[in-house]
């Protein structure tokens, strides 16, 4: 990579385009370098997503779901062709390891082929039936189906710093099988990954005109321009969400928006957990802690354990955790790299040292650790950081506080009921995961915990080496999560495309319902 920062352009209106002066500089947060410079000012997004709006959408919705998923299997291939540099963007971008890189650019690429392989059994239909179609009146042949049809505008996608590529991508595959075009916004610090990965889709000509964009920069005056047809697929911070929601110009058109915000995990270890459930948990917390440095959505912030196995968890986690080398992560022996940048390293502080006055800090801490040949005036690192309270009812900042960083803390639990009312505490989340092999348990979990989850891994002895994760989204299940998770539903296979269909019941003859169920693709 040459020393002279790149200045990051956008694809818009058909065309690279560069915005004028620079809003965000782009660092390496190991070494301090700047990379890459990114800059929207001046550029105009009204005509870029009319642009998208009249060629790429008819271009998509033209096409089958088994011609769209063609399309997105052949972005796939452009990627794997040049996943090499892209590993290295990551390394230095984002601070990465060759696992957290992988996570992200291979999740991309993934989720990609699994929304290729979806939508080429969907074979020529153009559009989705939800259910049967039911009679209305006496007349048998006077009915109403309900079916889900593409919408006309444009998918603007609003993507965080901490996965530039798989945020990309699985919000794209999405759009693209259902015929919306889609315009990305990659967060500012990290861009890199997701211009260079456009670029090489661009550049191999393998999706029509329009129908991909990219905004490398701030958001600008882009949602001044949005209408009632587009939808905003939004991902960050619960702050940056609620700005977008009471936009005057989203809120004056119903501009359809879904939030995938942050939230506050939790792992819960159940009272009669052992062997290699206990294992199974203790393994996990760890990994959560400090795969990507804790930047992950979905990462463990609350481990819960019985109050007579919290002495037990925080040892057998702090003697995992020793083993975790930190450092450059070019260096093949680093475990675990910086944070994104050092603002994030200032925030996660903050929120180290907010939990931390109702807890006890057991390793790390809200200071820079000092690293062989790092520069802690230049880098973003946190050590991993493992805190634990007291009594889980009566601390406050644990439960509401996301330290989006490689940090954790134990909170002992005296019964179930207790247990289950502390998790709910984080007032909606991404995920949670259980640990024990009483399935009476679990299943009692599972109704407890639902309501407040968008998704609950259940980890008993017999998968204990089987499961995909706490913190990895299958794009086969969903992705999003009730309250302060944002309310959103994104993946979840076929069911992620209802965000960018609109639908709708159609009345009519029963000739008229025969004729649609044979042009569509029914989805029960
Ligand atoms: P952020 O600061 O909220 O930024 C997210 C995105 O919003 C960026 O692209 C940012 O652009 C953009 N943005 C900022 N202000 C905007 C505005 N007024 N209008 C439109 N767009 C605006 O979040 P972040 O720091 O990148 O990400 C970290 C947070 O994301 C964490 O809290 C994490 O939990 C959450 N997250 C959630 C998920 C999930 O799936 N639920 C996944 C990943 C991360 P700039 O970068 O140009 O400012």
């Amino acid at each position: 990579m040459s020393n002279a920062p790149q200045a990051l352009e956008s694809y818009l209106s058909g065309g690279w385009r560069r915005g004028e002066g620079v809003e965000t500089e782009l660092v390496d947060p190991v070494r301090g370098d700047v990379l890459a410079t990114a800059s929207a000012r001046g550029l105009d997004l009204k005509a870029a997503l009319a642009h998208a709006h009249r060629t790429g959408g008819p271009a998509l919705r033209g096409l089958s779901f088994a011609e769209r998923a063609k399309l997105i299997g052949a972005v796939a291939d452009v990627l794997i062709a040049n996943r090499a540099k892209y590993e290295t963007i990551a390394v230095a971008n984002s601070g990465n390891t060759k696992i957290d890189a992988a996570i992200d650019i291979d999740g991309g690429i993934g989720t990609l082929k699994y929304y290729a392989r979806l939508g080429s059994s969907l074979g020529g239909a153009t559009f989705l039936l939800d259910e049967k179609p039911v009679r209305l009146a006496k007349a048998e042949n006077f009915q109403a189906i309900h079916l889900l049809a593409p919408r006309h505008g444009v998918a603007v996608h609003i993507n965080a710093f901490n996965f530039p590529s798989w945020g990309l991508w699985e919000k794209a595959a999405v759009s693209l099988l259902a015929g919306v075009p889609v315009l990305a916004k990659p967060a500012s610090s990290t861009a890199m990954l997701s211009h260079e990965m456009v670029r090489d889709v661009i550049a191999a000509n393998v999706l029509p005109e329009g129908t991909l964009s990219l905004l490398c920069g701030g958001a600008g005056d882009l949602l001044d321009h949005v209408n009632g047809a587009d939808v905003i697929a939004f991902t960050g911070s619960s702050e940056t969400a609620g700005r977008i929601l009471r936009h005057p110009n989203i809120l004056a058109r119903g501009v359809h928006v879904n939030i995938e915000a942050d939230s506050v995990n939790a792992a819960l270890l159940a009272p009669d957990a052992s062997g290699p459930a206990f294992d199974a948990f203790i393994k996990e917390v760890s990994r959560e802690m400090t795969v990507k440095a804790g930047q992950k959505c979905t990462a463990i912030r609350r481990v819960f354990a019985p109050a007579d196995r919290a002495d037990a968890v925080a040892e057998a986690l702090l003697a995992r955790l020793k083993k975790t080398t930190l450092g450059d992560p070019r260096d093949e022996a680093v475990r675990m790299g910086p944070l994104v940048t050092r603002a994030q390293q200032a925030a996660a502080f903050e929120g180290i040292g907010k939990i931390a006055k109702d807890a006890q800090v057991l390793t790390g801490g809200a200071t820079a650790p000092s690293i062989d040949g790092i520069d802690p005036a230049k880098s973003a690192f946190v050590a991993p950081t493992l805190m634990r309270v007291a009594d889980g009812a009566a601390a406050d900042a644990v439960h509401d506080t996301e330290v989006f960083g490689p940090a954790a803390t134990i909170i002992p639990y005296k019964t179930e009921s207790e247990a289950f009312a502390l998790v709910e505490r984080g007032g909606g989340s991404l995920v949670a995961s259980v640990y024990g092999d009483d399935r009476a348990f679990l299943a009692r979990a599972v109704s407890e915990l639902g309501p407040s989850h968008g998704r609950l891994l259940m980890v008993e002895a017999s998968i204990a080496d089987a499961h995909t994760g706490h913190g990895i989204v299958m794009p086969q299940c969903n992705h999003g999560g009730p309250g302060r998770a944002g309310n959103g539903e994104e993946l979840g296979g076929l069911h992620g495309l209802r965000l960018y269909h609109q639908r709708l019941a159609v009345q009519g003859s029963s000739d008229l319902m025969t004729e649609l169920q044979a042009k569509a693709f029914a989805l029960h």
